[in-house]
């Protein structure tokens, strides 16, 4: 049988053909993946392309590391599950995280970000005896009932709660503030009106779900003086900033310290891990509690091979120069698509940091808002990522996804991908 018909027969018995959502992408229904490898992969037709959607970001190492390939291979050849007990590997990763972290003293392991974020919240909203749940348009925090509404909203669904999914409560819906993201304003208007029954604020630090945007001067710090003054939770949900653009996430960067964080993708380089962290009497309610504690499971978590893989991925993220690499890559991709995009006369905003880039279709500076985004022409960016896989270029044809590249990316990859934008604007328009 054809490899290239696996994609019917995923049809007739996986739903929709893919095991994740956002996997379904129009005009790559047919695309079955046999292969990773570096700053690559393969599909089912023999054609090798560059990689820059990585996953949706963690392999930062690039795919197939043989460092932490290794280190699973070693872990797996001689412990699996037990479901009683610790690891000592577990205790020192979980020291690891407390050490790099600035806000986590103590942690607990999960398989996924959604997990982690489900937990931040349930232990936020019991800490605190409160029920709203504050998000902003535009951030992704998981698939779970409390955070799944207001990623990519249609203009005129924005500015109310509009749910990514059918089948949720709308006892849960309505327990959720969706505020603009950069507009403090908003944050302490919301504050004054609701602030006594606000148990959390959740938030990517930097907008990746909507390819990037950044927080402006003094927004973060807002949150931070808003959920204090009122004794609700701030949660930095660093799933995809954690790691990839510092050690200690973008809390090291930005130096405003949240009472949780969320972790994953690049603590790992692809196998499935994440954490939550924080402050330790925080965390400590999911132990003891007057009453009852927040119960907290998982046949997976701290699963030995997976624990191997998070502290392969972090030595090496610390012993080798991987953030100097990909952060001079992803610079070198920032200016040189803006040149090419000039060249072209094409009006682009080109945004990013560190290893994640993205170009924005539209004028003007790099976005800020969500509404700054709404300009952006979504058939110019999805034509030109069609145009960059004929060019064997991979970046995920979906709007507003970002890119990223990775320690196995190299100057010679810019190069290709800069001559293949060339050539893709010119088929694109
Ligand atoms: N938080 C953020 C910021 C994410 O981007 C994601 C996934 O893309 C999640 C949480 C959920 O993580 P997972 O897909 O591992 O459940």
């Amino acid at each position: 049988m054809s490899l290239d018909s696996i994609s019917h027969r995923a049809l007739s018995v996986i739903p929709g053909g893919v095991n994740s959502g956002q996997r379904r992408v129009p005009g790559l229904e047919q695309l079955v993946i046999t292969a990773t490898r570096g700053a690559t992969f393969t599909d089912s037709r023999g054609d090798t392309y560059t990689d820059y959607h990585a996953a949706f970001g963690p392999p930062l190492l690039g795919h197939n590391d043989p460092d932490v390939d290794a280190a699973v291979a070693e872990a797996a050849a001689h412990i699996d599950l037990m479901g009683v007990g610790v690891t000592q590997a577990e205790v020192e990763l979980a020291e690891d995280l407390a050490a790099l972290i600035p806000s986590v003293e103590k942690v607990l392991l999960t398989s996924t970000g959604s997990e982690a974020t489900f937990h931040a919240l349930r232990v936020s909203r019991a800490a605190t005896g409160r029920r709203l749940v504050v998000k902003f348009q535009g951030c992704y925090h998981g698939w779970h009932d409390s955070v799944s509404m207001n990623v990519i909203s249609a203009p005129e669904r924005v500015g109310r709660v509009d749910p990514i999914s059918t089948g949720i409560l709308p006892e849960v819906l309505d327990a959720t503030l969706v505020l603009p993201f950069n507009d403090s304003g908003a944050v302490r208007r919301a504050f004054a009106e609701h602030g006594a029954d606000i148990a959390a604020v959740i938030v990517e630090p930097v907008q990746h779900n909507v390819g990037c945007v950044l927080p402006v001067d003094g927004f973060l710090q807002v949150l931070r003086d808003e959920t204090t003054r009122a004794g609700a939770v701030l949660i930095f949900d660093e799933v995809i900033t954690g790691f990839r653009h510092a050690l200690g996430g973008w809390q090291s960067i930005c130096g405003v310290t949240p009472d949780l964080t969320t972790v994953g993708k690049a603590i790992a380089n692809g196998y499935p891990i994440a954490a939550i962290g924080g402050r330790a009497d925080l965390m400590d309610t999911f132990s003891s509690a007057p009453g009852r504690p927040v119960f907290f499971a998982g046949t997976y978590n701290g699963h030995p091979a997976m624990v191997a893989a998070a502290r392969a991925c972090l030595r090496k993220l610390r012993n080798e120069p991987v953030h100097e690499h990909v952060f001079a890559l992803g610079e070198q991709i920032r200016s040189g698509l803006e040149e090419v995009f000039s060249e072209a006369g094409v009006p682009a905003s080109v945004a990013g940091y560190g290893s994640v880039f993205v170009a924005y279709f539209m004028d003007g500076p790099a976005p800020q808002t969500y509404t700054d985004l709404l300009r952006n022409d979504a058939a110019m960016f999805l034509g030109y990522r069609r145009a960059l896989m004929r060019h064997r270029i991979f970046e995920l044809p979906l709007n507003l996804k970002r890119s990223h590249v990775s320690y196995a990316h190299t100057a010679a990859h810019v190069d290709e991908l800069l001559m293949a934008s060339r050539a893709a604007l010119r088929e694109a328009i």
